[in-house]
């Protein structure tokens, strides 16, 4: 079916999503990085990234919060960029695990393997294969630059949630060994896991989320800065990684519920992109047991409902002014 939305729709979507959940208080910030406990639970932004660039926001949309997992999408495009897309199934792999993001039993039950660079072994694996190899700076660098390139302006690091979140990181300090001890660590596992830290306590706005989305949506060409990022030909695959584990446990419910491709953080951060359409991110701190956003959830949930979208139905959808 060939359907038409216009710009004031997705518009006043955005708005009815904002002033429908602005209030609710369900989900608790997460604990386990001290620091994300104690940021300010009431923050709730929404952004919208369309393909010709133009941004349609609301609420914090612009306040800098802790990227955490959605970084490993970043970092999945960079090894994509790096090594291709079939070594990136090869050395990482591209299965759902069904299981918590920091599952030390996934990696058990994969026979060995991290599964997929979405979730936090596979994650600490992708930061292992960043080149150049062996060398922390340069692959930090290359981290960043790229993250850049995707959200169209630089990350920040939160200095505060690096030190909270590297002071209390035990559980992946075991999953970085246990993946070295089955060969799964492509440079020094304490780099790696470093690495893979340091890219989660970036600061990132929705706003810029929103742009990696779209980026993600247009084909690797950022629509803000008119850079071919990626290759076209690696969108599919990012987004099928996204669509499979994005939400962990929650996968299933989420994209049959919503209809978009998204990833969460603990951060509170969700981005989500709709391929040939927009990018979307939304950010509210409170999260639920599986680690994502309740509100950021209901929000793009919302929106993308409401515009009557999803990309299992096989519309052709076009936006006009
Ligand atoms: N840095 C966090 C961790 O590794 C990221 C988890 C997340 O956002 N789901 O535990």
């Amino acid at each position: 079916m060939q359907k038409k939305i216009s710009i004031s729709q997705i518009k006043s979507a955005v708005h009815e999503a904002y002033d429908l959940y602005k209030t609710n208080d369900t989900g608790k910030n997460a604990d386990y990085i001290p620091y994300l406990a104690n940021v300010d639970k009431g923050l709730f932004g929404i952004s919208i990234c369309l393909l010709n660039g133009e941004i349609i926001e609301c609420g914090d949309s612009a306040y800098k919060f802790g990227i955490e997992s959605v970084s490993k999408v970043h970092t999945a495009i960079l090894i994509l960029r790096q090594y291709g897309a079939q070594e990136l199934l090869k050395k990482i792999g591209a299965d759902a695990t069904g299981l918590p993001f920091n599952s030390i039993f996934a990696i058990l039950l994969e026979n060995d393997h991290p599964s997929t660079p979405l979730v936090n072994a596979g994650a600490i694996t992708a930061c292992s294969m960043v080149k150049p190899i062996a060398d922390s700076d340069g692959k930090w660098k290359a981290i960043v630059d790229n993250i850049t390139e995707l959200c169209g302006s630089a990350p920040q690091l939160i200095d505060e949630l690096y030190k909270s979140e590297s002071d209390t990181n035990f559980n992946n300090r075991s999953i970085a060994w246990l993946l070295k001890n089955y060969n799964r660590i492509y440079d020094d596992p304490d780099i790696s896991l470093d690495l893979y830290t340091r890219q989660c306590s970036l600061g990132i706005t929705a706003n810029q989320l929103a742009i990696c989305g779209a980026t993600i949506a247009n084909k690797g060409l950022n629509p803000v800065t008119r850079q071919q990022v990626f290759d076209a030909g690696f969108s599919p695959k990012i987004t099928s990684l996204i669509a499979t584990v994005g939400f962990y446990e929650h996968t299933g419910d989420w994209l049959y519920t919503s209809g978009i491709p998204a990833k969460t953080g603990v951060g509170g951060g969700v981005m989500g992109t709709f391929p040939g359409l927009f990018g979307i991110a939304a950010f509210a701190p409170p999260i639920d047991n599986a680690g994502n956003s309740v509100k950021a959830q209901l929000a793009i949930k919302h929106i993308v409902n409401k515009l009557g979208l999803s990309v299992f139905s096989g519309d052709q959808v076009t936006i006009t002014e």
